[in-house]
């Protein structure tokens, strides 16, 4: 079951002190005062490290993530937290903890805790003022970047995520840069929230037009002035776009260049990734609701000869997923080389079946593929200032682009495909050329 694993969300309970209209964890008072028992805890870590062994030695050193999840996982008892590490670790040599938190129920001992153990807590929240911040609850705000503070005094960072709703669309990159600031970061993650209770797409959803001129377009266009990328998912569409067009690698899971456990077309739910609830069962990734049996892979007691049952759990998902990229035609799709695919989780919970959504995935991701394909000279002289590629000016409209070491060869027939892009030969090494058009 944990054979290929190297991420553990261990919803601890799914219990939690707030209410947030988009949570993915559907009715949490039924889950009040749960909290995930020492024993049960002790068989999951034994279940891994059995499971590890019986598929290679090497896999041994494969580090696990095992991310403090819920509902709220400051809710479980501090001294229970210390002792579920303590015991992970001496289990596990390479083991790396982690924590998502909505950072509303911090202490002064907790926060000892988390600098002891080296977790730096992704938090969630929707903005730097309550306006912001009323899908989750009115007094978070406050209470939030006090907590902050709190943390930073005992050395621990935290990231945030912001959930992009309804509220905070219009305002998104003030928001982020607030945050940015609040936080000492370079960059933020910005999700957009999908509804997953009801298929009204009014509440709190937003249109793949808003992500566009909203979020999309003011966050190129500051990377155009500044050269700097202050949003982790946009970041991401970026790399996929240079790494295609510049050295002809595409987003295929088949070839070992895509990172991360979303954002390719089968992501890593259910395999490299799974959700361990309080009560043992196992789910493929945190974004699913134990409410839906399709993801569940058995509990941790379940006998799972070589991973078969579970690795044919996960892969009856990914045939679900594959039939709509089919219909879909994603394989010739313009935006193929930027897409995300969509989250199978969120499009389940929301209409029972697995779906490609076309009016927010799809018409979202095929705008900023043509926006990057028509801008794509002057985005790439922004883009490579932000990565301290060195850019060096040849004439009013030329420069060239050199590679830093380390990166695949240019491809060439890939970038004779984008307008005003050539590969020069300067002192016996290939640069890029580009004349703005
Ligand atoms: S795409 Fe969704 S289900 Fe897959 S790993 Fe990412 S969050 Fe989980
Ligand atoms: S935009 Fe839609 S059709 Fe194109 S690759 Fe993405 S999911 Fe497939």
């Amino acid at each position: 079951m944990f054979e290929n694993v190297h991420e553990i969300i261990l919803k601890v309970t799914r219990d939690c002190n707030l209410r947030c209209a988009y949570c993915y964890v559907r009715n949490k008072d039924r889950y009040r005062g749960e909290r995930m028992s020492f024993a049960l805890f002790k068989r999951l870590i034994d279940r891994y490290v059995l499971d590890q062994q019986k598929n290679s030695p090497d896999r041994q050193k494969q580090t696990l993530s095992l991310i403090f999840h819920g509902g709220e996982p400051t809710l479980l008892d501090t001294h229970e937290l210390i002792r579920f590490m303590n015991y992970a670790r001496r289990k596990i040599p390479y083991i790396q903890f982690g924590m998502q938190t909505n950072l509303t129920n911090i202490s002064a001992e907790l926060a000892i805790i988390l600098q002891k153990y080296g977790i730096s807590p992704g938090i969630s929240a929707d903005g730097w003022h309550s306006r912001f911040n009323q899908l989750r609850t009115r007094r978070q705000s406050k209470t939030i970047f006090r907590n902050v503070r709190l943390l930073k005094q005992y050395g621990v960072n935290c990231a945030p995520l912001i959930i992009i709703n309804k509220l905070n669309i219009r305002s998104i990159l003030t928001n982020i840069q607030r945050m940015l600031k609040i936080f000492g970061l370079q960059d933020i993650k910005a999700n957009y929230v999908e509804n997953i209770y009801t298929s009204d797409p009014a509440y709190p959803e937003v249109s793949a037009d808003e992500l566009i001129t909203q979020l999309f377009l003011p966050v190129i266009n500051q990377l155009k002035k500044k050269q700097v990328i202050v949003e982790t998912n946009i970041a991401g569409m970026l790399d996929r776009f240079f790494q295609t067009s510049l050295f002809g690698v595409n987003n295929d899971p088949d070839k070992d260049n895509v990172s991360g456990n979303c954002y390719m077309k089968f992501c890593a739910g259910g395999n490299n990734i799974v959700e361990v609830d309080a009560d043992g069962a196992v789910c493929s990734c945190g974004r699913w609701d134990a409410v839906h049996e399709v993801c569940q892979l058995g509990f941790i007691n379940t006998a799972d000869p070589w991973g078969l049952r579970s690795y044919g759990k996960a892969a009856c998902l990914q045939i679900q997923k594959a039939r709509q990229l089919r219909k879909k035609h994603c394989d010739i799709c313009p935006a193929q080389n930027i897409c995300s695919y969509g989250c199978l989780a969120f499009a389940y919970a929301k209409y029972k079946d697995f779906r490609i959504r076309e009016e927010l995935v799809c018409a979202y991701h095929l705008k900023a593929k043509k926006y990057l394909q028509e801008n794509s000279s002057l985005i790439l002289k922004a883009y490579a200032g932000a990565r301290q590629w060195p850019v060096r000016k040849i004439h009013k409209k030329i420069f060239t682009v050199e590679l830093p070491a380390g990166f695949p060869p240019l491809n060439e027939a890939q970038i004779s495909q984008m307008p005003g892009w050539s590969v020069v030969n300067v002192d016996g090494q290939n640069l890029l050329q580009v004349i703005l058009c």
